[in-house]
């Protein structure tokens, strides 16, 4: 059997979403007709960045029944954390809302999306990585993205590590998919330069190595086509935050998310990968530190790349693999090369006779 296929068999976008300027304030009536009687609560998963700045958040009006947990997301999310947070609403008896709302960025997003889906479906995180193992509905997801680039939006998937067997890999589903977003540029207003780049770096890195695969459909490449151009629009301006390019960013990451929903990342995604798990690397500045030494894998990219990086003078870590250990190589490689899937879009059934272990561990001393 080939490992991927071409074409979209059945694809699920966000069943329901609202976009623009002040769309946070549809949440209340949102819930208002959710909420089945006095006694429904639902469950906010916030990260935890706002609750030290609320600011962007003071629009919205909680009800007293409602339950908020602030989760830390400085860490990209662990099949344990997952579990914690579960067991944590299973003690305290909130484990049956109306709805999980999720707010924050990508890694928010992910959680939010694992919890309601084990909600409803017994066991742990870990037992769900894979494709189509979700049995049932999870509890109403509502996605309210504080950040742009990621997708995580519009996926069906929520990405996790488990340390255990060091599997980067989400529970991709339809039943992941957000029932409902809110997509409101505000939200995105007080986020620092750095991350803002980085994480809208990782709708551009999504839709390059789509384009760039073997397994490639008409719907995937538009979806893609449209987000480089708004990438190109926002990076290469001089003020990339202005109203307007924080809107077509979020914009781009909602149809990046729907590009890569139909399609298959490249090889940059499986490195970025192993300096998360090895490293610790949160996801996008992992994509940046591996596109600054790929070009010889995607030389337009790449050039595109550094003149984005250029114009908005972003900085791009290096000589982080300097001082690791062989072990540490060893697991790199590992970790890398798991992700058979996209890098067989990208190079084939026999990526590895072109990713020889040597090959990857040279490409990782580059960084
Ligand atoms: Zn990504």
């Amino acid at each position: 059997m080939r490992t991927l296929e071409s074409g979209v068999k059945n694809a699920k976008n966000a069943v329901h979403y609202v976009f623009g300027r002040g769309s946070i304030l549809q949440l209340e009536p949102l819930l208002l007709d959710l909420r089945e009687d006095e006694s429904s609560y639902a469950i906010y998963l916030i990260d935890s960045y706002f609750e030290k700045n609320p600011g962007p958040l003071k629009d919205i009006s909680k009800s007293d029944i409602d339950f908020v947990i602030y989760v830390d997301t400085k860490h990209e999310p662990k099949t344990d954390d997952i579990n914690l947070l579960l067991s944590k609403l299973q003690k305290t008896g909130k484990d049956s809302p109306f709805a999980i709302i999720g707010i924050g960025g990508g890694s928010m997003l992910d959680i939010a999306k694992a919890v309601s889906n084990l909600l409803t479906n017994e066991g742990q995180a870990e037992d769900y990585q894979g494709w189509d193992l979700v049995k049932k509905p999870g509890v109403y997801k509502i996605g309210i993205p504080t950040l742009s680039g990621t997708g995580a939006e519009a996926t069906r998937t929520c990405v996790m590590t488990n340390p255990k067997n060091g599997l980067k890999l989400g529970m991709n589903s339809d039943h992941t998919v957000f029932d409902q977003l809110i997509m409101d540029p505000n939200l995105t207003a007080t986020v620092p330069r750095d991350q803002y780049f980085y994480t809208g770096m990782d709708a551009y890195v999504h839709c390059i190595e789509s384009l760039a695969g073997g397994y490639r459909n008409a719907i995937g490449d538009a979806f893609s086509d449209q987000t480089l151009k708004l990438c190109r629009e926002v990076f290469l301006s001089t003020d990339m935050q202005t109203d307007e390019n924080r809107e077509k960013l979020m914009v781009a990451s909602y149809l990046g998310g729907c590009a890569i929903a139909t399609s298959y990342v490249g090889i940059i995604h499986p490195f970025s990968a192993g300096l998360s798990v090895v490293l610790g690397v949160h996801h996008c500045m992992a994509n940046c530190i591996v596109m600054a030494v790929i070009e010889e894998f995607y030389p337009n990219a790449v050039e595109e790349f550094l003149t984005f990086t250029d114009k908005q003078t972003i900085k791009i870590p290096q000589e982080i693999c300097k001082n690791l250990s062989q072990e540490q190589f060893d697991n790199l490689y590992k970790s890398t090369i798991i992700h058979e899937k996209p890098l067989t879009n990208a190079l084939g059934e026999d990526f590895k006779k072109i990713l020889t272990k040597a090959k990857v561990i040279e490409i990782f001393k580059r960084m």
